[in-house]
């Protein structure tokens, strides 16, 4: 079993007038296994937990710490990481020109394993876990993210979920500008993933939809750089009812 523990975190970015704390003392802890659903409005700071644990560089922790396994990782590079068992599918995934699909997939299993991968094998994996998103063929020779539509970004995400199979999944609104077929086949994709049983997910939206087909086993409520709430699968169903400006409310009056 792995564990990922998130522990009073604070971070702040670093802007022209000097850092600015965004996450305020964020605790919570994914067991392997288990998907946890963040969910909370524009601007709460989901992005930067997300970069965060990644370890993005423009990120500062300020204190708290980040364990993988018992390990703090707060001083671990990106790489590191991500070599320790660490996925970060962002929200905005970067178009990298120049740099083939195929070449890119083939790095980074490369760099998290330590070795490369068998050649023979390694192209079949690769177009099978392509065709399991419904992408075509031709992306492996394309550069990565360029030109490439939302939901093709998205499917490619899930792709590289697929092929580097970490031990947990930070997974930054893998759902949005997604039409409804492509939200299922990227769902699909993160279900096979924690259908291996020993795998946990940090699910980062802001809507209800992707639950349908994703069922989170806990639903954090974040505002203002803070876990406001938590609860089940139900407590998804209430924000979608009711959204999320009572705890905005709440958050105001605490400052
Ligand atoms: P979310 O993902 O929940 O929409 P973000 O983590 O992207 O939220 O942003 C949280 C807050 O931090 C926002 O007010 C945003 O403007 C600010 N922020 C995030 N990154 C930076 C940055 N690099 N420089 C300045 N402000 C930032
Ligand atoms: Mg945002
Ligand atoms: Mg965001």
């Amino acid at each position: 079993m792995s564990t990922l523990e998130i522990r009073d975190l604070h971070v702040s970015v670093k802007t022209e007038d000097g850092p600015k704390e965004i996450l305020k003392g964020v605790d919570l802890t994914i067991n392997s296994g288990e998907t946890h659903a963040i969910m909370g409005p524009n601007g709460s700071g989901k992005s930067t937990l997300a970069y965060s644990i990644a370890g993005h560089p423009k990120y500062e922790i300020t204190s708290g710490e980040v364990l993988l396994d018992g390990e703090n990782i707060v001083d671990m590079t990106a790489d590191q990481r991500a070599r320790a068992g660490l996925f970060l599918a962002m929200q905005y995934p970067v178009e990298v020109p120049g740099v083939s699909v195929s070449n890119f997939l083939r790095s980074a299993k490369t760099a998290i394993d330590g070795e490369a991968p068998k050649l023979r094998t390694w192209a079949k994996d690769v177009k099978e876990a392509m065709n399991r998103v419904r992408m075509d063929p031709d992306f492996a020779s394309r550069s990565v993210n360029e030109g490439f539509s939302g939901g093709e970004k998205k499917r490619h995400e899930i792709v590289q979920l697929e092929l580097l199979n970490p031990k947990f999944a930070v997974l930054d609104e893998t759902d949005s500008g997604l039409d409804v077929d492509a939200l299922r086949i990227v769902s699909e994709g993160v279900n096979r993933f924690t259908e291996q049983g020993d795998r946990g997910v940090m699910l980062i939206t802001h809507y209800t939809r992707i639950l349908r087909y994703i069922k989170p086993d806990h639903v954090h409520v974040f505002v203002a750089g803070r876990i406001a709430d938590q609860g089940g699968a139900e407590l998804a169903d209430r924000l979608e009812a009711e959204g999320y400006d009572s705890y905005v409310q709440a958050a105001k009056a605490q400052v």
